[in-house]
């Protein structure tokens, strides 16, 4: 089986290196087929940051594995990975926050498992990117909540629900304030709540949620919410499990998934060889479980919370007494503990 793998920019290239030598050592059966995609790409004049033939090798194999891609803040080029998700209609955004044992945190210390995921609508909402500059001082951003996009991306947190068999099922929302978007999204998961009577469904205002989830991260188990808000509360779960350097995420659509994690390029640390490439094999495990390749994936997992636990680390977490290693460091440590 073929997939479309795109290293992006910033660490993307280091990290990815680093994971398809972990999957390469697993002898991970993949064969991949490297597209252009990135600002790189744009920056070439491709306007949607990919060539022609990078689009047509994804919507042929249908799975892309991808590195981060830059987005200049303010003024200039267009998200490429919101484009991506638009242009496959990957309409939800999944993305796991696990306690891991060897990544210390407050939760970790004091015994409190961490277990969340966070359903995140991928299409609509203020990231159509529809903003107008009425005079001088004041500008317009349009905000689209449907009910089909909503209806679809719901309908598939509850299925994972199911399948997770989680608890308990959360709506995260800002409806007492955006009474027609929110509350339409609202309106929309206690409609398909209806459906699966064996789920216990609540919901919480977006700001006391995030309260409630650095104070007892524990009481939840799955949250869905609008984009913009998904994005946002997605990194503060990331922060409860040890940093974005172990968020994963995969984008699902019916034709085309992307795999990829929640961070970015870090352009703070590109180039140094020094990113922890968890996330995106965090990421690569969902890929390998969704192609069916289940031992495999397990093969690399258990290698992964072996070396995690081993005290191993990269310098974004793990104890300063011990030296941090670099990204193809760290690679190897996982390969040596197959
Ligand atoms: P970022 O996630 O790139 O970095 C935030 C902080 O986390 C930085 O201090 C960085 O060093 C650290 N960090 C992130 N990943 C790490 C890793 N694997 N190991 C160690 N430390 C890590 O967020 P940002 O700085 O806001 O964004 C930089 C660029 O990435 C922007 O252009 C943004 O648009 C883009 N971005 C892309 C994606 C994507 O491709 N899906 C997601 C988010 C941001």
């Amino acid at each position: 089986m073929k997939i479309a793998v795109a290293k992006g920019d910033g660490i993307g290239p280091e990290i990815m290196d680093a994971v398809l030598s972990i999957f390469d050592a697993a002898k991970v059966p993949l064969e991949y087929e490297f597209v252009d995609m990135g600002k790189w790409v744009f920056d070439k004049g491709f306007n949607n940051g990919m060539t022609p033939e990078a689009k047509a090798t994804i919507e042929k194999l249908g799975i892309l594995f991808k590195g981060p891609m830059e987005t200049p803040k303010g003024k200039g080029v267009k998200s490429i990975n919101v484009t991506a998700r638009k242009t496959w209609n990957t309409y939800a955004n999944k993305r796991t926050f696990q306690t891991l044992y060897g990544v210390d945190t407050v939760f970790s210390k004091a015994g409190i498992p961490i277990d969340i995921t966070i359903v995140r609508e991928n299409i609509e909402d203020t990231y159509g990117g529809v903003e107008h500059l009425l005079t001088h001082d004041v500008a317009l951003s349009r905000r689209f909540i449907t009910r089909p996009g909503s209806l679809q991306v719901i309908r598939y947190a509850f299925e994972m629900a199911k399948k997770k068999q989680a608890r308990r099922i959360t709506c995260g929302h800002k409806a007492n304030i955006m009474k027609l978007t929110d509350g339409l999204f609202l309106e929309c998961f206690y409609e398909v709540a209806k459906e699966y009577p064996e789920l216990k469904a609540d919901d919480v205002i977006v700001d006391d949620l995030c309260m409630k989830l650095v104070t007892r991260p524990d009481n939840f188990d799955v949250v869905v919410l609008t984009n913009l808000q998904g994005d946002i509360v997605s990194d503060l779960c990331a922060g409860l499990v040890g940093g974005l350097g172990f968020a994963p995420s995969a984008n699902i659509g019916d034709h085309i998934c992307i795999f990829e994690a929640v961070h970015g390029t870090a352009p703070d640390i590109a180039g140094k060889n020094i990113a922890n490439p968890t996330a995106l094999l965090l990421s690569g495990f969902a890929l390998l479980q969704h192609v069916g390749l289940l031992d495999t994936a397990s093969m690399i997992e258990n290698a992964l919370l072996y070396t995690l636990e081993s005290g191993v680390h990269t310098g974004d977490f793990g104890s300063k007494e011990t030296p941090s290693l670099n990204t193809t460091a760290f690679a190897q440590a996982i390969i040596s503990n197959f």
